[in-house]
């Protein structure tokens, strides 16, 4: 089909190992390095004006900007005034292409945006904006799918991911004809502000996409309203199973919930792996953005007769890791979003510490809501509790004749978001992955990252619905189903 052969590529980035090219963009977000930015309810072409609360820096402390937030009788509003987008769909493929166009124009500001209001560091703000621009063209690139749109979308989505999932979500909804109401996650209101702003200035009509931020009430509002057709999600699988009552008490039980939750993510390394290799992909899978991906490795299972090299060079490896200021090109590590994340965090090692568990703790900067990475030993996945949403790694290990017990711990969680797998036995490579629960297996890599168009992201069970984003299959769900041919 047109797909396969559809001119559509992904963006080719930022190369920071370019001097020029860094040296480009830091000239392009200074003018933005402590300029306040503005978040505000819009709707239908209406900025709503209103009391306003700070966003602050969760490095610094320091003032980013300002935030009015949305009331019950804006979230009416907005419903009311909601209008599907009735252009034809090559239309709104070059609206949307033009929003990505615009993003990738303003990577300065938008990177100054992501450093400030959501700590992350100058290659994870790279790989954000990326990703929010391939989104948007590859949704656009599906916009002349065959079906009729839903109707009136709510689009919630997360602070860990506060440009790329924020587009990923609106920029399905809008492809396939439908209005949408973006509530953003309370933390991040001012990238969202600032992405809607483009897609408003691209050509997306303002009736087909209105911006609620606001807390969790503006979220409940949204999904108990039965004027909206569909909810998109990403956040806790806690969050996912209320917004799924709240739906089936009011809504039509035919509108669905796109749903991206947690996960509870192991690596295997056996004696086959390569263990600097290995060693480098657990830093990058555990601790890049201070672990606060839904797909970060939280327990590696280490081959016994090769644990103690390993976890010495992790150790070791662990030592070069720089946190601070994201804003700083020598940072590798941020904060974690906010104090509360922070705390939660802190009594959960605490917790370990008392236990005797700590093997290995580096330490964070006094200032800012930081945790430093963290290692603590574990039986095993089933022994973890819950997903601790930052820089916390658990260690177990295993002797090769129990790797099908490991494999069913792991499918017992009832999560099945990342695996990922170092070995070099091709057999155990197939046996494992065959046995596995997960929406997305990495082999002898990281587990995180996954590439819009080419590795669609997803899970299973408590990890979420499907279909994966960025994958073919994405886009049907935010329309109607195909109708049946009618008897002859
Ligand atoms: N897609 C991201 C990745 O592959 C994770 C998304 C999330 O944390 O919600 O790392």
């Amino acid at each position: 089909g047109p797909a396969l052969f559809s001119p559509r590529a992904n963006s080719r980035g930022w190369d920071l190992t370019d001097t020029a090219e860094l040296q480009a963009l830091e000239t392009a977000r200074i003018p933005y390095a402590e300029a306040p930015f503005d978040a505000a309810p819009r709707l239908a072409g209406r900025v709503v004006g209103g009391p306003q609360l700070a966003v602050l820096n969760p490095a610094t402390g320091a003032l980013v900007g300002h935030v009015t937030t949305a009331g019950l009788p804006d979230v009416d509003t907005a419903l009311r005034l909601a209008e599907p987008w009735a252009a034809a769909a090559p239309e709104r493929a070059e609206v949307l292409n033009r929003a990505a166009d615009r993003m990738e124009a303003d990577a300065g500001r938008i990177f100054a945006v992501l450093a400030r209001e959501a700590g992350k560091t100058l290659p994870d703000a790279v790989a954000e904006l990326r990703e929010a621009v391939d989104f948007l063209r590859y949704y656009a690139s599906q916009t002349a799918q065959p079906h009729p749109a839903r109707g009136v979308f709510a689009c919630i989505s997360p602070w860990n991911f506060p440009l790329a999932i924020f587009c990923g979500q609106i920029g399905a909804a809008l492809a396939a004809g439908n209005a949408v109401l973006a509530k953003p996650a309370e933390q991040t209101p001012l990238i969202a502000t600032l992405a809607v702003d483009h897609l408003l200035a691209a050509g997306v009509p303002a009736t087909a996409l209105q911006l609620l931020p606001g807390d969790g009430t503006v979220g409940a509002a949204l999904t108990r309203d039965p004027r909206v057709n569909g909810v998109a999600f990403t956040g806790s699988t806690e969050t996912a199973q209320a917004i799924r009552r709240s739906m089936a008490d009011h809504l039509d039980p035919t509108a669905p919930l796109i749903a991206e939750t947690g996960g509870l993510n192991a690596m295997l390394v056996d004696s086959t792996a390569l263990p600097e290799q290995a060693v480098r992909d657990v830093i990058a899978s555990s601790f890049q953005s201070a672990g606060q991906r839904c797909s970060a490795l939280r327990c590696l299972y280490v081959q016994e007769d090769v644990a103690e090299n390993v976890t010495e060079m992790l150790f070791g490896a662990m030592e070069d890791l720089a946190l601070g200021d994201p804003w700083a090109l020598a940072t590798d590590i941020g904060p974690v979003i906010d104090a509360e994340a922070q705390a939660g965090i802190r009594a959960y090692v605490d917790a370990a510490r008392a236990e005797g568990r700590v093997l290995k703790e580096l330490a964070a900067p006094a200032q800012g809501t930081f945790i430093a990475p963290t290692v603590l030993s574990v039986n095993g996945i089933q022994d973890m509790p819950r997903e601790i949403f930052g820089p916390v790694l658990h260690i177990a290990t295993f002797k090769a004749p129990d790797i099908d017990k490991v494999i069913q711990a792991i499918n017992a969680t009832g999560y099945g978001l990342t695996f990922g797998l170092h070995s070099r036995i091709d057999d155990r490579v197939q046996s494992i992955v065959e046995g596995l629960t997960v929406g997305n297996t990495y082999v002898n890599r990281n587990q995180i990252g996954a590439v819009v168009g080419s590795q669609p992201f997803g899970g299973e069970g408590l990890s979420g619905t499907g279909p994966k984003a960025g994958g073919p299959h994405y886009l049907a769900r935010f329309t109607l189903p195909p109708v049946p041919a009618a008897d002859p």
